[in-house]
């Protein structure tokens, strides 16, 4: 499955982070999936919760944003937001445009807990007693 290895990428790359962070939960991972890139939301999903037990994103939020289709147009120079199935320049209809953005699978953004949290909650807990 093409989305394990992704997930297994960005859990790698998760894990690096956590180190660099001194933490050991990943509290929400915010992921760029444009419609072009051929990954299944559903599929990334299912494959992400695979690999959730006993790792750094166990209770992580999987957020996922998608992005425009953008294509520059070589003819009149345009920067145009197009349709996933129609990857032409809507001002002069040339066909051989570039595709600028829509591709995209990138790791965004990563929240951590600090690892001590837990035992602040315990000592408040304490404290209340
Ligand atoms: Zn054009």
């Amino acid at each position: 499955m093409h989305e394990l290895s992704i997930c297994q990428n960005v859990l790698a790359q998760v894990e690096q982070m956590a180190k660099c962070h001194q933490s050991s939960c990943a509290k929400r991972i915010v992921l760029r999936v444009g419609p072009l890139s051929g990954v299944v939301e559903e599929l990334l999903r299912r494959a992400f919760d695979l690999l959730r037990p006993d790792s750094v994103v166990e209770n992580a939020v999987l957020d996922i944003q998608t992005c425009p289709v953008v294509v520059l147009c070589p003819s009149c120079d345009k920067e145009s937001q197009v349709p996933v199935n129609k990857l032409i320049c809507p001002h002069c209809l040339q066909w051989q445009t570039t595709l600028v953005s829509g591709d995209e699978l990138l790791l965004l953004q990563i929240e951590f807990l600090p690892n001590n949290l837990p035992e602040n909650v315990n000592y408040l807990e304490k404290a209340h007693v």
